[in-house]
C-alpha cells in the first residue's frame, strides 16, 4: 500500500553551482548551510565527468560506473530528507552526450560540474527520515 502525506511547498531557491564541484556534494552542502530537510530538487546544465550507480535488486547492493566525458544533465531530479540525522539529497540523473547516447542512473560522489542550475523546493512538513527496509535492502523513507 502507497505511503504518503500531502505536502505544501514553504519556500523555493533557485540558483548555481560552482564550476568545478562535486555536483551531488555541493547539493548537500546547499541544503545543510540553509537547514533544508524536506524538499525535492530539479537542475539542468553539464558536468565534466560522471559517476553513478546501479542497485542490483538480486544482490542488493549497488555497483557504479564512471562516464569520463562531456555530458549534459538531461536533467536531474531527486528528493532532500533525513538519512543518520542530517540532509541527504537523493537524485537520479540522466545525461547526454554529443552525439545524444544517454546515460543514467543513481547519482554518486564523483560527478563534476562544468555548469549546472538548480531549482530546489523546500517543503513544509516533518521530516522524512530513511530507515533501513528489509525487503528491498534500501534505506527508505518512514512515513
Ligand atoms: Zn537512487
Amino acid at each position: 500500500m502507497a505511503a504518503y502525506k500531502n505536502l505544501k511547498i514553504k519556500s523555493t531557491i533557485m540558483g548555481k553551482l560552482s564550476h568545478g564541484a562535486d555536483l551531488l556534494d555541493e547539493l548537500t552542502t546547499v541544503c545543510k548551510d540553509n537547514n533544508i530537510r524536506l524538499g525535492r530538487v530539479w537542475a539542468i546544465g553539464a558536468v565534466q565527468k560522471a559517476r553513478l550507480g546501479y542497485y542490483h535488486q538480486d544482490t542488493k547492493k549497488y555497483s557504479y560506473f564512471e562516464i569520463d566525458k562531456h555530458l549534459e544533465i538531461t536533467p536531474l531530479v531527486g528528493n532532500i530528507s533525513i538519512r543518520d540525522g542530517e540532509p541527504m539529497v537523493h537524485a537520479h540523473v540522466t545525461l547526454s552526450a554529443d552525439d545524444g547516447t544517454t546515460y543514467g542512473g543513481h547519482l554518486a560522489p564523483g560527478t563534476i560540474v562544468f555548469a549546472c542550475e538548480f531549482v530546489l523546493d523546500i517543503l513544509d512538513g516533518a521530516e522524512y527520515i530513511r530507515t533501513h527496509d528489509e525487503t528491498t535492502g534500501l534505506q527508505l523513507w518512514e512515513i
